[in-house]
């Protein structure tokens, strides 16, 4: 399994030949940084953990070298904090019993830049080593530059494979911005009840982006409870935890479907919802 840079780590927690540990993988997130497979796939984590007919594969496309850094970390130097960030993510990926954890060590000014090739390949090449059934990746009303731009790499490599080697389902998930607002018929609930302590462990590991003060396990948990509990006012909670994903799928099954207009068409849905109501109760 080849890169582009040389710097690129397949981590395996297991230990099992890399082959044999991609192309187990049922569920692949491919996210922008170190500790964003945890905070948007706790879902698929907990699916795959400890069954042996399913396997979660996490890939992380940047190199975590301008990270923000605060309190023990704050002398850091970009390649030091490169280096901790990728030990965090491996930390996760062992206590979340991946199959395996890609880090493709992408500068973010690569992944961003539409123009570059690199990123796309080395997407091409990862799916077609996990044929993953399910990916998951970040949604693309997100209001990180980063994220978007590897939700919309991830789209243009699956449309690149013929279609019978594309994943069943692709599904956008939440960091920066949350997806309560879409309509309750948009969202897809993915369910976080199984597993607390483990998601509590997967986000703690993450201690140069924690220990600042942005606390991200707390914040992530408590998304999740709070999707849960808001998600429908006239019932009692079915779930402990949600995280909420838009479904990206026709996006890759039809190759040619306008990206943009695609995703305005939940905002617009959305718009005549809150129309309609003021109309309504007026
Ligand atoms: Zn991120």
């Amino acid at each position: 399994m080849k890169f582009h840079l040389d710097t690129a780590e397949i981590f395996v927690p297991d230990g099992s030949p890399i082959e044999q540990a991609l192309s187990r993988t049922t569920h692949l997130c491919i996210a922008a940084h170190q500790d964003d497979i945890e905070i948007m796939a706790a879902a698929p984590i907990s699916a795959c953990f400890q069954q042996p007919d399913k396997w979660f594969t996490g890939v992380v496309m940047t190199d975590g070298a301008g990270s923000p850094r605060a309190g023990i970390y704050a002398d850091y130097t970009d390649e030091e904090m490169r280096r901790v960030r990728n030990k965090e993510q491996k930390k996760a990926a062992m206590i979340g019993e991946y199959a395996a954890q890609i880090l493709l060590d992408f500068s973010s000014t690569i992944v961003k830049d539409a123009a570059r090739p690199e990123p796309v390949a080395d997407l091409v090449r990862t799916l077609q080593a996990t044929r993953p059934k399910y990916v998951y990746t970040h949604n693309l009303t997100d209001k990180h530059d980063t994220h978007v731009g590897v939700a919309l790499r991830t789209i243009a490599a699956i449309r690149q494979l013929p279609a019978d080697q594309r994943p069943e389902k692709l599904y956008g998930c939440e960091v920066w911005r949350g997806l309560d607002w879409l309509l309750d018929e948009d969202k897809v609930c993915l369910d976080t009840s199984a597993h607390e302590n483990l998601q509590t462990a997967l986000i703690g590991v993450f201690d140069s982006q924690i220990a600042g003060g942005k606390r991200y396990d707390l914040a992530t948990l408590g998304r999740r409870r709070a999707n849960a509990t808001f998600f429908q006012s006239h019932a009692v909670d079915t779930s402990q935890g949600i995280t909420f994903g838009m479904d990206l799928t026709p996006l890759i099954e039809n190759p040619n479907m306008d990206i943009a207009d695609y995703v305005l068409g939940f905002v617009q849905r959305f718009n005549a919802d809150l129309a309609d109501r003021l109309k309504r109760m007026a």
